[in-house]
């Protein structure tokens, strides 16, 4: 069984890369697939969604970049979820964006840690949730990954800093992971009200083609809603637009085969 790792990264913030990671992990796992996911944002926006403590002192992906702790011994089960596993972030992620540069094999860590994990583990899917940066956070991720989805909001200025991003990308498959490839563009807080929205979603679309999900996941307030009750959409409000818009990116993300990734 070959397992998916993907890195959900846009260095730009409020994009809905941590939405679409926790909401993607859940409407996989209802898909019958088992799923991790690796909070890589001191934030921990992901950890609390999927409702998992990421207290100073939680061991979490922190203590697996800097001091090699094992993945499974930071490897905790998502209490709303089913099949979602949940490495958290605590607030100390903040300290190894510096304390990397200095590290030995220090783009390498997170993938000798996922490669280790995934030795004893059956995953279909691992999700990588990136900082809003290009730093050595997201590096580490696009080191462990083989494919990059990219979520790009519906809003004006949604193509700037595309270019940085595609070139990073770029630079990682020729010099640290030739495998990496973005295999997907998700377009998130879409609002069919406005023209706007509209534009940009074509913009991406022209520019991207079929790399872009069918799928555009609506502007939706009950989204924002969730992670302040430890929840992904779909347990939140499962009957919600949102959540059969997430659904539905994910049967579409699963149906990618790596013959039809894009660079
Ligand atoms: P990122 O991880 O890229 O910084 P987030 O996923 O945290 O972005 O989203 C930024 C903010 O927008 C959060 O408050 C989130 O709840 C909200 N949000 C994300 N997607 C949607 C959506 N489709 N509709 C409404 N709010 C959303
Ligand atoms: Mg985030």
């Amino acid at each position: 069984m070959t397992t998916r790792i993907v890195a959900l990264a846009n260095q730009k913030g409020g994009v809905g890369k941590t939405t679409s990671a926790v909401n993607l992990a859940a409407a996989l796992s209802e898909q019958g697939c088992r799923v991790l996911v690796i909070d890589l944002d001191p934030q921990g926006n992901a950890s609390t969604a999927l409702g998992v403590d990421h207290r100073v002192g939680v061991a979490g992906s922190y203590e697996i970049l800097i001091d090699g702790l094992a993945m499974s011994e930071a490897v905790t089960m998502c209490p709303e979820v089913p099949e979602v596993a949940v490495v958290p972030a605590t607030i100390d992620l903040a300290g190894a964006e510096i304390e990397l540069v200095s590290t030995v094999a220090r783009e390498y860590r997170l993938a000798r840690a996922v490669e280790r994990y995934l030795e004893t583990q059956k995953l279909d899917f691992v999700l990588i949730d990136c900082p809003p940066s290009l730093g050595l956070l997201t590096l580490n991720a696009l080191v462990a990954a083989q494919e990059v989805l990219i979520p790009i909001q519906c809003e004006y200025y949604a193509l700037e800093g595309l270019g940085q991003l595609l070139k990073t990308v770029e630079l990682v498959r020729a010099h640290l992971n030739p495998e990496l490839m973005v295999s997907a563009i998700l377009l998130t807080m879409a609002d069919a009200r406005t023209r706007l929205s509209g534009q940009v979603a074509e913009e991406v679309r022209a520019h991207f083609g079929d790399a872009v999900l069918p799928t555009a996941i609506p502007r939706a307030v009950r989204l924002s809603e969730a992670p302040s009750y430890g929840q992904t959409v779909l347990t939140y409000d499962p009957t919600s637009v949102a959540a059969d818009a997430y659904r539905s990116a994910a049967q579409e993300f699963a149906a990618i085969t790596a013959k039809e990734t894009h660079n």
